[in-house]
């Protein structure tokens, strides 16, 4: 074995080497592997509050909360010691063949207390792709054990995101990453409520209860006997913040109610306080059978995910012998689970979901809406600590500044040269800050998201 000759303390070193070293190295994922490989990329040395540092000492407002889950921003002390003691006690167990620990047996009895009433089972993954893994094995399950074993089939959105292992993929609508490999066969997409996009010339009413309505067509397409499930998230995160015109979840809540299949609410990101409310579906009165978490649960600072399971699912599980055959090695994990526990309580103490719901939430909404009045938004779109913008050279025709994406992504890259962290899906520039931010931040916020946007307008010819 060569000896060591570099040093393993990455921070001592120049950015430069670090960069060099990742490229060398690192794959990273939704990365381009080649151009990354001569380019390299931005090196994240530390954070605090709700501030990112990168290795050149550039401080960035970090309007997206990491990947939407350091919701509480990056100076936590009361995560880092639960953390901490939890390690120093017991740094793990498993939960397999009748153990526990006492750090999983108290999240999940906090879990029953925040979520909705129905909601008093838990199971516990390091992610929110693995949780909806096991969201098929709960669906699959639940309706063997009840006598209906080709109920099966899935239905889910295009342009959904519910994680990337083969399942999560599989349920997810992304044509990017159904281009790379082989979905389920049992997973079947219908449209998704995008009104500004695919709403054409109906009102977004309209179009909510089309789009909802075609859950029900595609039920009936593949026969009610052989649907097991539909899944989706109460927002569209990463499919470009998409927040449903109002008619729509009340029209897949009648379908869902009228047949005979689970609705599984995926929260990874309107959990624990995104939209103002503990999750989504509560914002938007719906009643799923199973509610996937991930992200928030932990503020980012371990990883977490896990699934809600309701009574109605629950009942049919533990009254049914025999062993449900599945589990991952840190399902339980101690330290996540600590980490989960304090979590909640900061979300509890400080009135968190409270000061999204009335506050910041409905203040945040209100400066980035003011945005509609800039020459190349088309389209606010805003709940809670989301929020959408799409660009677009031509309001009335939605025409957009140039040919897919690029507009979206030369204004991401001028909001983090003035200092913000946002995400550009195709030409919808998205951000969700950590629910902590208080208005100076959020003025911040858009401050410099203003600057990003004139910034794009002028690089494409629109007068500003
Ligand atoms: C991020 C995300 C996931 C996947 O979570 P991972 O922890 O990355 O596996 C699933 N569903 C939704 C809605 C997400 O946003």
């Amino acid at each position: 074995m060569s000896q060591p000759t570099q040093t393993r303390v990455t921070s001592e070193l120049s950015t430069s080497a670090l960069q060099a070293q990742d490229k060398s190295h690192h794959f990273h994922p939704f990365t381009d592997l080649h151009s990354y490989a001569q380019s390299g990329g931005r090196i994240i040395t530390q954070a605090e509050h709700v501030y990112i540092h990168d290795s050149e000492g550039r401080k960035i407002l970090d309007g997206m909360s990491g990947l939407w889950c350091c919701n509480l921003g990056y100076s936590q002390p009361s995560i880092v010691s639960a953390v901490t003691r939890q390690l120093q006690t017991l740094p793990y167990y498993n939960s397999f063949f009748n153990c526990s620990n006492n750090a999983a047996v108290a999240l999940a009895n906090y879990l029953a207390e925040v979520t909705p009433k129905s909601f008093n089972y838990f199971f516990f993954t390091s992610s929110g792709s693995e949780a909806n893994d096991t969201n098929i094995r709960f669906v699959h399950r639940y309706y063997d054990l009840l006598g209906k074993p080709e109920k099966k089939q899935i239905i889910s959105r295009k342009n959904a995101y519910h994680g990337s292992t083969i399942a999560g993929a599989s349920l997810g609508g992304m044509d990017m990453m159904h281009e790379q490999f082989i979905g389920l066969p049992y997973v079947h997409h219908i449209q998704q409520p995008y009104w500004y996009k695919e709403g054409g010339d109906s009102d977004a009413d309209t179009f909510g209860v089309v789009a909802a309505r075609t859950l029900e067509q595609k039920i009936d397409e593949l026969g009610e006997k052989t649907v097991a499930a539909f899944i989706a998230e109460p927002i569209q995160g990463a499919g470009g913040v998409i927040v449903p015109p109002k008619t729509y979840w009340p029209e897949i809540q009648r379908i869902c109610d009228e047949r005979d299949i689970l609705f599984i609410s995926d929260e990874v990101i309107t959990g624990f306080g995104r939209t103002g409310a503990w999750f989504g579906c509560e914002s938007y009165s719906t009643r799923p059978d199973l509610i996937t978490f991930a992200k928030g649960i932990t503020g980012g600072y371990q990883p977490l995910g896990g699934v809600a399971v309701s009574d109605r699912v629950a009942d049919v599980l533990t009254a049914g012998g025999g062993e449900f055959a599945h589990g991952y090695t840190y399902s339980g994990h101690p330290a996540a689970c600590a980490a989960g526990i304090a979590t909640l309580d900061i979300l509890i103490n400080e009135q968190v979901i409270d000061y999204v719901g009335a506050d910041i939430g409905p203040y945040f909404g209100k400066c980035c809406r003011e945005l509609a009045e800039h020459p190349i938004v088309g389209e606010v779109r805003t709940i809670g600590m989301l929020a959408a913008f799409e660009l677009v050279r031509d309001k009335n025709a939605r025409e957009r500044l140039a040919p897919d994406g690029q507009a979206g992504l030369f204004c991401r890259e001028a909001a983090i040269g003035n200092r913000l962290m946002v995400r550009a899906v195709g030409d919808t520039v998205i951000s969700a800050p950590p629910l902590i931010c208080n208005r100076q931040e959020v003025d911040l916020l858009i401050e410099r998201l203003v600057r990003a946007l004139d910034a794009t307008a002028i690089e494409y010819g629109v007068s500003v």
